[in-house]
């Protein structure tokens, strides 16, 4: 199995040499607290050697718990500031991986991006057949229930084809590294999903993406 390529992180403390990319929190020559590779994957600061798209979320969250506790911010209180500092790195850093990795739209964006797979714009087609949605959409409350409904199955038959999609690149080295042909296919369904989350909460359906709101 590949390892993701190291990234050079020295302590700030004794500037001992690490290799940020696996997430190291304490020092190994004098025991501080580290700073955190702004390139380090949300994969690695939760556990995971690589990425992929099927999680166990239990295990994402009792990593993460593990972690924070080892950086909270309190066991730094009377540590010098340079520590402080890196303490508070480490817990922006953890925070932004959960959110990155709990919910699948945005793990999934995440690994597109990864690969320097562009985002997908939307074709004319899936435009029309949205137009055609919206439409009907605005007919009386049972109209707009039942484009809420089919909204919501389109959704979940994409996120299923998504899941098909990226769930195999799991087992291949270096599936997420580069563009292909199977990420660009999850881009343009990252794309749809998006549209639809908001068609439905335009609608009043509720939120299909937890964090549409941040998209
Ligand atoms: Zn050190």
């Amino acid at each position: 199995m590949s390892r993701p390529a190291s990234l050079p992180l020295a302590c700030r403390v004794c500037g001992a040499d690490h290799d940020g990319s696996t997430a190291p929190i304490a020092c190994v020559a004098c025991g501080a607290v580290l700073p955190v590779h702004p390139q380090v994957s949300p994969f690695a600061l939760l556990g995971l050697a690589r990425p992929r798209f099927h999680v166990d979320d239990s295990a994402l969250d009792r990593a993460w718990l593990e972690r924070s506790r080892r950086v909270h911010p309190d066991r730094f209180a009377r540590k010098s500031d340079a520590e402080r500092r890196c303490a508070a790195e480490q817990v922006a850093a953890l925070n932004d991986a959960k959110r990155a990795l709990s919910v699948p739209y945005d793990r999934a964006l995440w690994l597109v991006q990864r690969a320097g797979v562009p985002l997908a714009t939307l074709g004319p087609a899936w435009l029309t057949e949205l137009m055609e949605l919206r439409e009907r959409a605005e007919g009386d409350d049972a109209d707009k229930q039942r484009v809420i409904d089919e909204a919501r199955a389109r959704f979940a038959e994409r996120l299923a084809t998504l899941d098909a999609v990226l769930g195999p690149l799991d087992d291949i080295d270096d599936a997420y590294a580069t563009p292909s042909a199977a990420l660009r296919r999850a881009a343009a369904l990252l794309a749809e999903l998006k549209t639809l989350a908001r068609l439905v909460d335009d609608l009043g359906g509720g939120k299909l993406i937890a964090t549409l709101d941040e998209r």
